[in-house]
């Protein structure tokens, strides 16, 4: 299979959106949801991927606010989040208490469970927990590809400052989950270049 990822960022937050597309059927799979959707609604038409899902790495607000404007967009697929934030997009309830912000429930919300695999259309990923930011934050890993949301970042790690993480659960989970990997795999974060985990486990200030 060959993979084609594309990343589009919203200029407020810095998120990215993620665009993983099947290059052999079209099938397409959107990660994170970030708050300009009208750049990844351009991006999939310009590829005339199909949209089979959307893949939430977490629910802080800047990586969900564009999932109304996208399922306007793509139809009614499914939403797949991990069990420990499906309120968020089932129910409607914030993430954190620090931003009061919601929004309207999702119908079509599906579970991300760790160790197992997540498809949309032709496209798998293997779900790696990866909580700590926040309870539900997962990785999606893809041929030599991980999508670590708000875990790890090019030179950081996320934020475990809210009232719902939990800093050392964030560093077990990037430790036994992410270091793990092998070297060469890349690392798309929720926010910022690329990297890959040999320069992560090399050079990450935070993981030393
Ligand atoms: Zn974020």
């Amino acid at each position: 299979m060959s993979v084609r990822i594309e990343a589009t960022a919203d200029r407020q937050f810095h998120t990215n959106s993620y665009l993983v597309e099947d290059e052999e059927t079209k099938d397409a799979v959107v990660i994170d949801a970030n708050l300009e959707p009208q750049l990844m609604i351009e991006l999939v038409r310009k590829r005339q991927a199909n949209v089979k899902a959307i893949v939430l790495t977490h629910t802080d607000v800047d990586h969900i606010a564009g999932l109304p404007a996208l399922l306007d967009a793509f139809g009614p697929i499914p939403v797949a989040v991990h069990d420990a934030e499906r309120h968020v997009v089932a129910d409607g309830k914030p993430l954190r208490r620090e931003f009061g912000a919601s929004m309207d429930p999702i119908d079509n919300v599906v579970s991300l469970t760790d160790g197992e695999m997540f498809r949309g259309g032709s496209l798998a990923f293997e779900v790696l927990h990866t909580p700590g930011h926040s309870p539900g934050g997962v990785t999606l890993k893809i041929g030599d590809n991980l999508f670590t949301g708000d875990a790890l970042f090019a030179g950081s790690i996320g934020r475990s400052d809210f009232v719902n993480s939990n800093g050392r659960a964030l560093l077990d989970g990037i430790s036994a989950k992410l270091l793990s990997q092998p070297d060469d795999l890349v690392v798309h974060s929720g926010h910022g270049p690329a990297t890959t985990i040999g320069r992560e486990r090399k050079t990450n200030p935070f993981l030393s």
